[in-house]
């Protein structure tokens, strides 16, 4: 039997995975990000016990960011500037070929997750935004059916937004822009401005305006420059299912009434909307890449 590879890189773990030809995981296994050749060991250990389920096809990398997507660079598949110890340069498609000689697919888990999201839709869909709220912020987005690319990946995560009152003294986590929006409403921003975890916030707690806030104001930025006609929400941070709904009534406040397709918030339901895929979007659209790579083959 022939069957495909998913490797969703994410810089607290790597997923590994194997589906047959109708997908859908037969094995999957979770590996705790150390340093490159640590993690890769492992990774290639978990291949290697997969050949007795089949002969591998290909493999796709749904990677963490930020990394070169674009196959006619020198930098393609290479983590660039990262805060993560011992990663940036790290070339992840030679990393796999060094164990697999199969064809390999890469882009950033956000950008695999956006496209396993439209693959999970009925077909209408084909303008997406993925944005994951966990550890960092990261946007995905396909247009057109077709991940965007351009100078590097999409890295809105990293946008300017105001700030909000309750949120006053707190200066932001970001190593390079301080009081963006990853550096305020991640979930390391969230432990360090209120002490707290996001699992563990009492429901009168300023934290769900101010982050949901926050968020308004990315789908609202989205909306206006990228017209989505969906933004699907996921992460870590995003597990508190209390927020979507209170997103999605601030961003049809703060758009007041300007884009009127997105007017209410029973249209704002069918627009900004929590993972429709099965298994994690970002390993999902991992297992897309790794069929692509095999069709080019
Ligand atoms: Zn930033």
């Amino acid at each position: 039997m022939e069957i495909f590879g998913a490797i969703e890189a994410g810089g607290t773990k790597f997923v590994c995975a194997v589906a047959g030809e109708g997908g859908g995981s037969l094995r999957t296994a979770t590996i705790p990000t150390g340093d490159p050749d640590t993690t890769f060991a492992q990774v290639a250990r978990f291949f290697a016990e997969a050949g007795d389920i089949g002969e591998l096809a290909a493999i796709g990398v749904a990677s963490f960011g930020p990394v070169g997507v674009d196959p006619h660079k020198s930098d393609y598949g290479r983590i660039l500037a990262t805060p993560k110890p011992h990663w940036e340069g790290t070339d992840m498609i030679a990393r796999v070929k060094a164990f697999a000689d199969v064809p390999v697919g890469i882009d950033t888990d956000v950008n695999a997750a956006a496209l396993a999201e439209v693959a999970a839709g009925d077909g209408a869909v084909r303008q997406l935004a993925y944005v994951t709220v966990g550890t960092g912020i990261g946007v995905g987005l396909v247009s057109d059916g077709q991940p965007v690319h351009g100078i590097g990946h999409p890295e809105a995560g990293h946008i300017l937004v105001r700030r909000h009152l309750a949120h006053d003294g707190f200066a932001g986590l970001c190593p390079f822009h301080g009081d963006c929006l990853e550096g305020l409403a991640a979930g390391p921003a969230v432990a360090a401005a209120w002490g707290l975890s996001p699992s563990h916030i009492p429901e009168e707690h300023p934290f769900w305006t101010v982050e949901a806030d926050y968020l308004a104001q990315l789908c609202m930025t989205l909306f206006l420059s990228f017209a989505p006609e969906r933004i699907v929400l996921g992460g870590g941070v995003m597990k508190q299912q209390r927020l979507i709904p209170l997103i999605r009534s601030r961003t049809v406040e703060l758009l007041g009434g300007y884009l009127r397709a997105l007017d209410s918030e029973e249209a704002m339901a069918q627009r900004i909307v929590a993972p429709a895929c099965k298994e994690p979007s970002g390993l999902e659209g991992a297992y897309l890449l790794a069929r692509q790579a095999a069709a080019r083959r």
